[in-house]
Order: structure tokens, then sequence, then C-alpha cells
């Protein structure tokens, strides 16, 4: 029997923005607010200080708190760059793009040469779908560091979707974008998934509460499309149709597929019906030393579980959980109602 492999993945440069800030902004903002006196020095600790309890609390997926700590360190030293621009990365935690924008900019204003700032900032257009503006700062970014190949990558792909049309992005559903030339789905007479879990707890990064959240995400894709498909959980992996593991990669290469997805799905199907399905999920944290959050955890599962079920492409819309981009703050944490929508079109579609 010939059989299809279809792997799905793609690019976020969140990862990218985050390793950029591992601890590398303290020197620029020491040099801003260094000055003669007892006074500057005392105040330079204070500024350490709330520097790096800001750095743990975002890496501890505490955005608001690192503000609030940032914002009192830039009252101490309101030109540094470095401030600005992990301010930014706190309000891109938060979901908070316009604001985040605001940061990154000021941020080049004191430090016009910033390449975190820039790639940041071109992250952010990404995420609010202004691909043009997008687009202009990562060349702005790559005039600086031509040689990183990770962001020109990126940038062609950026450059390739603003050219494509989209569908919708507040339509009902974006089934052209599902579908993505190829139709996969599970049969007709397959009402039951079996679903086998990794229970390797020896994967760094694994905590006991992943197993109920992947749970929760296939009864959610269940509900949605009415219950004609459900999941019963299968000991042996060898039984199962869908195969579901853990996996942890330090966060070293940039272009990980892998890591920039947060995960991936392998489909085995033959003539668009599904017989197989893998999918990795990835519990490396976000940030460089920091814990990966139970909320990513989640919009991957439903992400990869998506792909797992047949939506081969991502959605235009930074709300759905199928948006290019899982790691997105806009991204929601429980299936949108054109989430919802769409898988239900695919699967009442005809040739099923
Ligand atoms: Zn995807």
């Amino acid at each position: 029997m010939n059989t299809q492999k279809i792997s799905i993945r793609y690019i976020s440069l969140i990862a990218l923005a985050i390793l950029g800030m591992n601890g590398q902004y303290l020197p620029a903002f020491s040099e801003q607010v260094a000055s003669p006196g007892d006074e500057s020095s005392s105040n330079n600790s204070r500024i350490d200080e709330l520097f790096n309890v800001a750095l743990a609390k975002l890496k501890q997926n505490r955005p608001d708190e690192a503000r609030d700590l940032l914002m009192q360190a830039s009252k101490l030293a309101p030109t540094s760059a470095g401030i600005h621009c992990n301010l930014g990365l706190a309000y891109m935690q938060m979901a908070n793009l316009d604001q985040a924008i605001d940061e990154f900019e000021v941020a080049l204003k004191y430090l016009p040469t910033m390449t975190e700032a820039m790639v940041d900032l071109a992250e952010c257009y990404r995420l609010q779908d202004k691909l043009d503006k997008s687009i202009e700062w990562y060349q702005k970014y790559l005039e600086l560091r031509p040689d990183d190949m990770s962001v020109r990558q990126t940038l062609a792909t950026v450059t390739a979707q603003s050219k494509q049309p989209v569908s919708d992005k507040f339509g009902p559903d974006y089934l052209r974008e599902a579908i993505a030339g190829e139709m996969n789905r599970w049969p007709k007479d397959k009402s039951t998934i079996t679903v086998f879990f990794d229970r390797n707890t020896k994967v760094p990064g694994v905590r006991p509460e992943f197993i109920g959240i992947l749970r929760d995400c296939l009864t959610e894709w269940s509900h949605a499309l009415g219950g004609t498909i459900t999941f019963a959980e299968s000991t042996l992996e060898r039984n199962a149709d869908l195969v579901c593991r853990w996996v942890y990669q330090p966060r070293q290469g940039r272009d990980d597929l892998l890591l920039n997805e947060r995960g991936n799905a392998s489909l085995t199907a033959y003539r668009g019906q599904i017989s197989h399905a893998t999918i990795k999920l990835l519990t490396a944290p976000s940030l460089v030393g920091g814990d990966v959050s139970a909320e990513i955890i989640r919009k991957t599962c439903l992400h990869e579980i998506g792909h797992a079920l047949g939506i081969a492409g991502h959605s235009p819309n930074n709300n759905d959980v199928m948006f290019y981009l899982v790691e997105s703050p806009t991204v929601q944490s429980h299936l949108t109602e054109r989430d919802m929508e769409t898988i239900r079109k695919l699967y009442s579609l005809d040739g099923r």
C-alpha cells in the first residue's frame, strides 16, 4: 500500500526573541546608567536587582510582575534600551502587542542598533498580520546581522505569505487553509480513535498535569465534531491510531522546526484517509531556564491534535488555535468558533 507521510510544521520567531534576552541586555543598560558617585552605584545595584528579578519573573511566565519591576527600573534608568526591550517582551507575553511595539520602538530610539528589539518588533507586526511592516524590520535586522540564516529563512516565509491570498480572517471558518491542497480525514467508519500517551516521565519538563491537559484537548475536538469522533486510551502503542509523545530539546538551534512549532504531527494517509498519526509535543520552556506554562502546553496540544485530525494548513486569524504561530499570546487556549466550524466543515465534505 502506498502511504503518504505528511509532516506539518511552521516557524516561529518568538523563541528567537526570547533567546536574545538571556542576560545580554545587562551590559547595555549598565553602560548607560554608569556615572561616578556613590549615589549612582547604589542606584545601579538596585537597577540590577530589579532587572534580574524581572527576568526571573518572565521565565516563570509572570509577565505582569516582570512589567511592574521593569517599570520601576525604567524610572531609575529611563534611557536603558535593555529595560525597554524586556518591557516589550513582558507586554508580548501579556498579549498586549501595541504596547510591546511601543516599548521596542523606545528601545531602538536609545539604541538604534539593537538587533534584538528589531527582530521582536518584526515578530510583533507578524503576529498582528501587518506583514509589510514585519518584512521591513526583518530587513533592517538582516542589514546588521546578514549571516543569520534563520531570520533570512523567516523573511522568505513571511514574504511568500504576504503574497498569498488568505481567506477572510473574520469569516466563519478557514476551510481553504485547512485543506491547503490536500484533504486528509479519519475514515467515516472510524468513530473511535485509539490513543497512546507516552508516559515516559524521564523526558525533562514533563509534569503529571500534562496528561490531563492532553485528555481535555482531545475531548474539546471531539465535542467540536459533535461526538462523531471519540478518543479511547490504549496502553499499547502498537494498537494505537494516534500516538502522543513528549519531547524535550534544549534551546540551542534556532533552526529547529520542532522547537519552533512547539510540536509536530506526522500523518500516514492513503487517498485522503488517515490511518495513523503521531504528534510530538515539546516540553522545553519558552524562556531559557524557565518553566513551560500549562497554557502553552494546552495550546500546543490543541494545535497538534488539529493537524492530526487532518487540518493541513493554518488559520490566518491570530486568535484561532490553528494560527500559524501557536506560541502567540493572542492565540486562545480553547477552540474558537472558527476552529470548530472548520473541523465540522472539513468532516462534512463529500468523499470521506
Ligand atoms: Zn501547525
